[in-house]
């Protein structure tokens, strides 16, 4: 019997737990009984990556030439001021990410240090330093001047998060923690991006994980007393009164 409390009420009570979040977030549940060492250590070696999102809002994209068809403009631009340690900003990139037909949107991201400091100055200064970089970059004013909204997506500072886009591993790691990092443990399973073998760090790879432990869980709920594959039953998971809850707590061992 696997249990996973919430707080507050209610708390779901099932054959099997997925876990579909980043790795290091794993850490911030309390396992009972503990998980294995070497699962243990996994949270702690797999840190979040630490970018800002940074995106503008235009009435119209005044950085595209006229009559230009889109698939002639540039939309993406790579590295203006990498490498310059003069420049105040560092912004490897300016995306184009306007709708067809819409509004202008340009999007870039802020890492690390870079990002720490500029965030710990406020929001009208970080936009200045993105619009004015950009609009220098691009060597069109009215990126600087016109923008009608923007938005700082301050991912390192989202407590359910941690950081952005995805996890890494920190050296050896992989080597010495791989096997515990994918197996599941008794019935807790873990999916989410991080866990996929392909595209990891991508919508793709928490799709490809999703995927994959519905297709295990339905090979392991057909072994446990038999069912249909892709059928829910109601004792494969259920939201319990409180005072059931606790009965059953008392002989709980996932
Ligand atoms: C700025 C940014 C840009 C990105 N751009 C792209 C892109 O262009 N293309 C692309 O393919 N991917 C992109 N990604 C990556 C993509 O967003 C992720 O790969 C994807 O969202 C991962 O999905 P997931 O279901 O594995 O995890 P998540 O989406 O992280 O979902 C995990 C969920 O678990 C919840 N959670 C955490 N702890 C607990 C807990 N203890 N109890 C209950 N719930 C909990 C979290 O709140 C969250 O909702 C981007 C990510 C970021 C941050």
């Amino acid at each position: 019997m696997t249990r996973v409390p919430a707080n507050p009420w209610p708390r779901y009570i099932g054959k099997f737990a997925v876990l579909a979040m980043p790795p290091w977030l794993t850490g911030r549940v309390t396992f009972a009984p503990a998980l294995p060492r070497q699962r243990n250590q996994v949270p702690q070696r797999t840190p979040m990556g630490a970018v800002v999102k940074v995106l503008a809002f235009y009435e119209r994209p005044y950085w595209r030439a006229e009559g230009v068809p889109l698939s002639e403009q540039v939309t993406v631009a790579l590295e203006p001021h990498a490498f310059n340690p003069d420049h105040p900003l560092y912004i490897d990139s300016v995306f184009d990410v306007s709708p067809p037909g819409g509004p202008g949107v340009l999007a870039s991201f802020l890492w690390n240090d870079n990002a720490f400091e500029l965030m710990s100055k406020g929001e009208d200064e970080v936009r200045k330093a993105v619009l004015d970089t950009w609009a220098e970059f691009m060597a069109c004013p009215e990126v600087a001047t016109k923008a009608i909204n923007f938005i700082a997506v301050d991912w390192p500072s989202q407590q359910w998060t941690g950081g952005s886009y995805t996890s890494y591993v920190s050296p050896g790691a992989w080597t010495s923690l791989r096997e515990a990092y994918f197996k599941p443990c008794g019935r807790i399973h873990w999916a989410g991006t991080e866990n996929s073998s392909s595209w990891p760090g991508f919508f793709e790879g928490a799709i490809v994980t999703g995927e994959a432990v519905s297709a295990e869980l339905d090979k392991l709920l057909m072994a446990d007393g038999g069912r249909k594959p892709g059928a829910i039953h109601p004792g494969d998971a259920w939201d319990l009164p409180r005072t059931h809850t606790e009965r059953l707590m008392t002989g709980f061992n996932h």
